[in-house]
C-alpha cells in the first residue's frame, strides 16, 4: 500500500473516544522506548507524525493514526513503568484491555521487542496476553541496526526460544534507522487486509 495521507486522529483512554467507523486496525504493543512510534513513522514515511518517547504525555494513551482513510495503525501504551503482571487490573492494563477485548475491526496485534535483548518477563506476559485475546501476536524485533549482521540469526533464535514461538509464528526484523524490514511489515499488513 502506498500511503499518500496519514494523520493522527486521537489519543484515547476509553472506548467512547475510539474512532467510531470500523476501518481495519493493526495495533502495536511493547515496552516504552522499544520503537513503536518510530516503526509507525517508518511505515508511513512521516518522520514526526507518531510522537516518540521524548514527547511528554504520550505514554498512557492509545493513539490512532489514519492511513488514507483505508486503515489505522494503533499505538498502545507502553509498559516498563507499568508492570504487565501487576498492572493488568490498574489504569494501564484497563486501557489496553478495554481496547483488545472487543474491537471487531482489530486485525492483528504486533508485539515489538528489542532485537538486542532477550525478551523481558513483561514481554512474555504481553505475548501471552495478546494470544489470550485471540490474536496471533506478530513479533517485530526492532533496532536491527544496533547489532552486527553476524548476530542476526543468533538473536532471532534466542527471541523465538524465549518467547516460546512455534516455527509458524511470525517474527519480523526492522530498523527505523536503516528502514530495514519496512516492506516485510507492509507485505504482512497487506496480506492481513486481503483476508
Ligand atoms: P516507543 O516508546 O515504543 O514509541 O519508542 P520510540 O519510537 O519513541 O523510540 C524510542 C527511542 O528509540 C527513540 O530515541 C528512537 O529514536 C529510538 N529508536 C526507535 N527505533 C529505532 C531503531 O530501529 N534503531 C535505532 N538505532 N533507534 C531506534
Amino acid at each position: 500500500m502506498k500511503i499518500q495521507n496519514s494523520r493522527f486522529i486521537i489519543s484515547a483512554v476509553k472506548r467512547d473516544q475510539y474512532p467510531e467507523d470500523l476501518l481495519p486496525e493493526i495495533a502495536m504493543a511493547g515496552r516504552s522506548n522499544v520503537g513503536k512510534s518510530s516503526l509507525i513513522n517508518m511505515l508511513i514515511n512521516r518522520k514526526g507524525l507518531a510522537k516518540t518517547s521524548s514527547t511528554p504525555g504520550k505514554t498512557q494513551t492509545i493513539n490512532f493514526y489514519d492511513l488514507d482513510g483505508k486503515m489505522r495503525l494503533v499505538d498502545l501504551p507502553g509498559y516498563g513503568y507499568a508492570r504487565v503482571s501487576k498492572d493488568k487490573k490498574s489504569g494501564w492494563g484497563k486501557i489496553i484491555e478495554s481496547y483488545l477485548v472487543d474491537r471487531p475491526n482489530l486485525m492483528e496485534v504486533f508485539l515489538l521487542v528489542d532485537l538486542r535483548h532477550d525478551p523481558s518477563e513483561d514481554d512474555r506476559l504481553m505475548y501471552e496476553w495478546i494470544r489470550t485475546f485471540g490474536y496471533k501476536g506478530i513479533v517485530i524485533a526492532t533496532k536491527a541496526d544496533k547489532i552486527k549482521n553476524s548476530q542476526l540469526q543468533i538473536r532471532k533464535k534466542a527471541l523465538r526460544e524465549k518467547l516460546g514461538m512455534d516455527p509458524e509464528d511470525v517474527l519480523l526484523i526492522t530498523s527505523a534507522d536503516s528502514r530495514k524490514g519496512k516492506y516485510d511489515v507492509w507485505d504482512f499488513i497487506n496480506s492481513l487486509l486481503e483476508q
